[in-house]
């Protein structure tokens, strides 16, 4: 039976989940897999060696286990737009998935798409590839239409402890968000670096990197604490109407977050040296999913972007006619299962 590819246009998020094979080094210490992707949007959860027994309790997260749906022979059922697994590549993932809602951007419309789930489960792996492939298509787009005129910009920011960082830039002092009357919420003196091509598209990507490393030596497992996010923004207009008065620009931008490991969300409470730090990741991926929950519910009430600095600046790219997608990546290994369950929790509720 052929499943349908998801449609942006119909979901008010489209949740994604990905899930990574077992590598090497869990293969060699005999790590096993309770996971099963039964079909395209399904994830299935089936230890039979476990049925009929109780859940482990011996699980390292501080947090008691609560049984949530696992019914009989503790299956886990999590439905969700679209389920990727094994070898599926990530230019798979970004063409049946991620692509419709990346490529608004070319049409003026705000996007958002973001990596959820623990360290290691292939967060940044994923956001990495869906980010490449979207440049290249945009690229693609703009030699296809040469009728407007096209600049296209790259940025990269960091959040870390509720402060900005500019990824370009080496100085460290935070960046400021301002409500600006027209585009919103903007992040004031930013690097905007207008992307000439795919070299320098990898060029940027490796600076993002080594920036991002210098801030890990410093405080150890850093990038498991920050989010990142690199926006492309992209301006466009009618090469006819150029410098003449009834010329308009289409801009939008398109934001790919690769989000601070969701373990830490369910650590944020644990007492000693690290609370700082677990505070303000517990409160933006704790507003972060107060957004998404209640965009995706269609409420109309009050939603509270200004939270957290990732949900205030991302207000103009998320709900209203902004589009949004979530990849949740787990870790098929058998002991992270506690944290893959919360990961399909989130997902369960954003969707
Ligand atoms: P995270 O950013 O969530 O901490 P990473 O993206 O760094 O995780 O992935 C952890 C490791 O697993 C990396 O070595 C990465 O190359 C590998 N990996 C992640 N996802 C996949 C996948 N789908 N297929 C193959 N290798 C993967
Ligand atoms: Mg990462």
């Amino acid at each position: 039976e052929k499943m349908q590819a998801p449609s942006a246009r119909e979901e008010k998020i489209l949740v994604l989940v990905r899930l990574r094979p077992l590598s090497e080094k869990e293969i060699t210490a005999d790590e096993a897999t309770d996971w099963e992707c039964i079909n395209d949007t399904t994830i299935l959860y089936r230890n039979t060696l476990r049925e009929g027994s109780t859940f482990p309790s011996a699980y390292t997260f501080g947090t008691q286990y609560v049984p949530m749906s696992f019914g009989l022979n503790f299956k886990l059922y999590c439905h969700c737009n679209r389920v990727f697994w094994g070898d599926c590549s990530t230019t798979q993932v970004y063409e049946d998935g991620a692509k419709e809602i990346a490529l608004s951007v070319v049409s003026g419309i705000n996007s958002s798409i973001f990596a959820y789930g623990q360290t290691s489960s292939g967060k940044t792996y994923t956001m990495t590839g869906i980010t490449e492939c979207t440049v290249a298509d945009i690229f693609d787009y703009i030699h296809r239409h040469e009728e407007r005129a096209f600049v296209l910009k790259f940025s990269a920011m960091e959040i870390y402890n509720e402060a900005i960082r500019d990824l370009l830039s080496t100085d460290n002092t935070p960046l400021r968000l301002l409500d600006d009357p027209e585009k919103g919420v903007v992040v004031e003196k930013v690097t905007e670096e207008i992307l000439k091509d795919w070299n320098h598209l990898k060029e940027l990507l490796s600076i993002c990197e080594a920036q991002r490393r210098i801030g890990e030596t410093l405080l150890n497992e850093k990038s498991s604490r920050s989010h990142q996010i690199i926006r492309l923004m992209i301006e466009s207009s009618a090469r006819e109407f150029l410098g003449k008065e009834n010329s308009t620009t289409l801009s939008a931008s398109v934001n790919f977050v690769d989000l601070a490991g969701s373990e830490r969300a369910s650590q944020a409470l644990s007492t000693g040296a690290r609370l700082k730090e677990g505070c303000h990741i517990n409160r933006s991926l704790l507003t972060l999913s107060t957004v998404i929950r209640k965009l995706s519910k269609g409420r109309n009430g009050h939603i509270n972007y200004r939270d957290s600095k990732l949900t205030r600046m991302l207000q103009p790219c998320l709900g209203g006619n902004a589009r949004t997608a979530i990849i949740c990546t787990l870790s098929p290994a058998r002991s992270h299962v506690e944290q893959t369950r919360n990961t399909l929790l989130f997902a369960c509720c954003a969707k």
